[in-house]
């Protein structure tokens, strides 16, 4: 990463008040860096935290502790007005476009609705935006729901495309449309990514489409990243347990398609999160340590750059850690696969 980062989220934490006022625990401690021009892909399972986190990076959700500095800039700090006022620079798409565009708008006003609110010319920057995302200039003078899946993402993506953001959050932009419409959609977002230097924060539970987009990938699990590194390093040679289940998940070509529910298990109740590593009643490589001990993300340096890897599996904890009698070998022994 060169040159100070566009985007910095420190600790974001996020807690939702449940059922008789039991703490849900959705975030806790997510950090890292986006570079300008850098698409950092975050993937996990439902209920990961992911879409959480899009959301409280954005302040569309408040969060309950950390920070977020955007242009070095504490966004926590500003006032609602001020942070209505910088979302201009940080636009977010989201899976289901539909949800976000106003039926009895047309498309005219739903594209230019950003730039009416903040005052900025709109009539000529209409078309432009259309034909950006390859939507004919006529279609400004139809409903949103005249439009197939694909097309309403396209308006979604022009009109977040409206106020020319410097980052755009992509919310499982694809996972609502048919897998024959995906491809489109995700080149055309690479497309105007590239054209215009935007960074991204590309969500999805899919690595398969994670990979064509992400310069980095952030694995995500019960609120917590596991794995972040090189998109092309964590995908040809995962470390973390929940990392190597999530790419054998994925389905080859050729293979039969194999059920979601690859990743055996459930995951743990945010109500009542467990001791140790969350992940360790679905890992096959789980040690006693696992129990006690939450393995905090560890750093080390790989041909491809830093890799980030929170599992007991390659972090040396203390000897105290490990408990009384146990080998120092079996750590070592039990990385390889
Ligand atoms: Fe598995 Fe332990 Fe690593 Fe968690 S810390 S992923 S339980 S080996």
């Amino acid at each position: 990463m060169t040159g100070p980062p566009l985007l910095s989220v420190r600790g974001l934490a996020k807690t939702y008040a449940g059922r008789g006022g039991v703490k849900l625990r959705a975030l806790d401690g997510v950090s890292f860096d986006l570079a300008r021009g850098e698409t950092l892909g975050i993937v996990g399972e439902s209920g990961c935290g992911k879409s959480t986190l899009a959301r409280a990076v954005l302040r569309l959700t408040e969060p309950s502790g950390g920070d977020v500095l955007f242009e070095g800039e504490s966004l926590r700090r500003l006032s609602k007005r001020a942070m209505a006022r910088r979302r201009a620079a940080m636009q977010i798409i989201v899976q289901d476009p539909f949800g976000a565009l106003n039926p009895r708008h047309k498309v005219r006003r739903l594209v230019a609705e950003p730039l009416i609110v903040h005052r900025r010319e709109w009539r000529a920057r209409v078309p432009e935006l259309l034909a950006l995302v390859g939507l004919d200039s006529d279609a400004a003078g139809r409903f949103a729901h005249e439009f197939s899946g694909g097309q309403r993402q396209r308006i979604a993506i022009a009109r977040a495309l409206a106020l020319s953001p410097k980052l755009l959050v992509a919310d499982e932009p694809v996972s609502a449309l048919d897998v024959s419409i995906q491809s489109q959609i995700i080149n055309l977002i690479g497309d105007l990514r590239a054209a215009f230097g935007l960074s991204m924060l590309f969500i999805s539970h899919d690595l398969s489409v994670i990979r064509h987009v992400s310069t980095r990938i952030a694995v995500m699990y019960f609120g917590r990243i596991v794995e972040k590194g090189a998109a092309a390093d964590v995908l040809e040679n995962p470390a973390h347990p929940y990392t190597r289940a999530l790419l054998a998940a994925v389905p080859r070509a050729g293979a039969p398609k194999r059920a979601a529910a690859v990743i055996e298990g459930e995951t743990p109740d945010p109500a009542n999160p467990p001791q140790g590593c969350a992940f360790r009643s679905r890992c096959r490589d789980a040690m006693e340590v696992c129990a006690r001990e939450t393995p905090e993300l560890v750093m080390r340096h790989t041909a491809a750059g830093p890799r980030e890897t929170a599992c007991h599996l390659h972090s040396p904890l203390p000897a105290k850690a490990w408990g009384e009698g146990h080998d120092p070998a079996l750590q070592s022994r039990r990385v390889p696969r």
